[in-house]
């Protein structure tokens, strides 16, 4: 059975725990590796790498640090497919999704690769006599990524490329259950010339998570993941006197009007529902009908439902993948049963789904559940899964009411053809990121993704400008050079321009 290790300062390492945990190809059900759980030693000796290496890395010339990472571009980008499969056996997505995530972090890194021009300064001439005044960005020390399974490569790729472009070093803690596409990224900064220590990686649990929470070497931390898992990494992290952007769940709403497109419309739910078997952040999970739209847009979504080829993700035909762990298909299962039990209809139904010769293969089949209501479980839960419940109202303002009393501010969309109603719908939605016609609405990598309420403790979103922000802090420097024939102006009162 294969062991995957740490890696910190350039290197593999088993590091000191005894404790392991299983790796599964979720398509077969079989354990394809085991993991090594980081003990507090371990964490730290990632983190003295890191510190260490921050004195060197810290004052390497901008320019430098830019030709590393466009050759960890190009590696990254020729090595897509390889990372893509790695992606595929441990999490499930099929392999072409798995390929859409590689590319949306390569867009990542190739904004950082503009950092040159992000961290331009300002300069004011002449603010007072002989005076001006200028400012800069400098980086912060070891920052930390803490991510989730449900994209291996694109997350940590939010955040460490725009760490590393702008000086800090980095540790990374993914998740346990995926963890080989962090390996391999690490061998390719590798390959790209990023000095050791730059980027460590190490892998863990609670016990990893809570030595990076607590060390004082640690000055920001980065963290995705369900909601509460974000809460508490931001009250311990902040606790501890770092910065602390932490992405939580989601449950995103898409409002269907009744002069909405019906036939694109649902092209787009089916696919944003269960492709990745729902399994996104930005996934929608509750379609809200309003008015005459509901039986026109159940009866469509239900029909793609049906078509989608549910398979294997190394499959070349299949469109969606099982879900992670037995864990996870257990619980999703068992929410179906619950919102049937509970009253709602379950219009298409995935359970007891078997794809021939994957049998012990984690799969849902895509599941509609119409006349669902907030009061049941299958709307308050993030079912994270292929799971679409259908939500009726009467109005356009009833729904956008609806959207703003869930505590989740992740996504949402709405399908209309009228403009009207889809300024109405982005000025009033209290969420983050907003599609129009748009169903999974993820900012592109020169924008901030970010959502809001329970889907975000902190206040920086995550790459693009505010990831810029986040990663460093301001100096601003007054500064005059008087000439000698200059009287003094020293006085005891507050200094006051002249
Ligand atoms: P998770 O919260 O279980 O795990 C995320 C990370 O936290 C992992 O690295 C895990 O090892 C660690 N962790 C888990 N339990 C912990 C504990 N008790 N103490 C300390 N650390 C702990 O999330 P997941 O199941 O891996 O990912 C799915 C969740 O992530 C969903 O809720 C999804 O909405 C969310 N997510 C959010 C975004 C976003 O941008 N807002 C993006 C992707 C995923």
């Amino acid at each position: 059975m294969r062991t995957i290790e740490h890696w910190i300062a350039g290197k593999p390492t088993a590091g000191t725990s005894e404790r392991t945990a299983p790796v599964y190809n979720p398509a077969t059900g079989a354990q394809s590796a085991t993991v090594v759980l980081a003990t507090t030693t371990d964490v730290e000796s990632a983190i003295a790498a890191a510190r260490d290496a921050y004195a060197e890395w810290s004052q390497t010339s901008v320019s430098k640090r830019v030709k590393i990472l466009f050759a960890f571009r190009e590696l990254v980008n020729n090595h897509a497919k390889d990372l893509a499969e790695l992606i595929t056996d441990e999490h499930g997505k099929v392999l072409s999704d798995a390929l859409g995530e590689v590319q949306r972090g390569l867009e990542v890194v190739e904004f950082a690769c503009g950092i040159p021009s992000l961290l331009k300064g300002d300069y004011s001439d002449q603010v007072s006599s002989d005076v001006d005044t200028f400012s800069f960005r400098e980086s912060l020390g070891v920052c930390a990524g803490i991510t989730p399974f449900n994209f291996p490569a694109m997350v940590p790729m939010w955040m460490f490329p725009v760490a590393i472009a702008c000086g800090n070093t980095f540790v990374l803690k993914p998740s346990e259950r995926d963890p080989s596409a962090s390996l391999f990224i690490a061998e390719l900064w590798q390959r790209a010339g990023l000095p050791d220590g730059v980027f460590n990686v190490v892998h863990g649990d609670k016990v990893a998570v809570d030595a990076i929470l607590d060390s004082p070497d640690v000055a920001a931390v980065s963290f995705v993941g369900s909601t509460p898992i974000a809460k508490y990494i931001h009250e311990r992290g902040t606790a501890n006197g770092k910065r602390v952007q932490a992405l939580g769940g989601a449950k995103n709403h898409a409002i269907v009007l009744p002069d909405a497109d019906v036939e694109f419309a649902a092209d787009h739910l089916a696919a944003a529902a269960f492709g990745s078997a729902g399994e996104r952040c930005m996934a929608i999970s509750v379609a809200v009908a309003v008015g005459d739209a509901g039986d026109r847009i159940r009866d469509a979504v239900r029909q793609r439902a049906e078509a989608v080829k549910v398979g294997s993700g190394r499959d070349a035909d299949s469109e969606m993948g099982p879900v992670v762990t037995k864990q996870a298909q257990e619980r999703i299962l068992s929410l179906i049963d619950t919102g049937e039990a509970q009253g709602a209809t379950v219009a298409v139904d995935g359970r007891g789904y078997t794809v021939p010769g994957h049998e012990d293969g984690y799969f849902v089949g895509p599941t509609v559940i119409d006349d669902v209501t907030t009061d049941m479980d299958v709307y308050a839960e993030e079912i994270f899964g292929p799971v679409l419940s259908v939500v009726r109202v009467d109005t356009v303002d009833e729904a956008i009411a609806l959207i703003n009393a869930n505590p989740y501010g992740n996504g949402t969309a709405i399908f209309t053809s009228s403009g009207e109603a889809a300024r109405r719908f982005q000025r009033g939605v209290h969420v983050g990121m907003i599609g129009i016609n748009v169903p999974v609405p993820v900012p592109m990598a020169f924008y901030s993704f970010g959502g809001w309420k329970d889907s975000l403790f902190g206040d920086k979103h995550i790459h693009g400008p505010e990831g810029v922000s986040f990663y460093t802090r301001a100096k601003v420097v007054t500064a005059r050079w008087p000439h000698r024939s200059h009287a003094s102006d020293a006085s005891f009162h507050f200094p006051t321009s002249k």
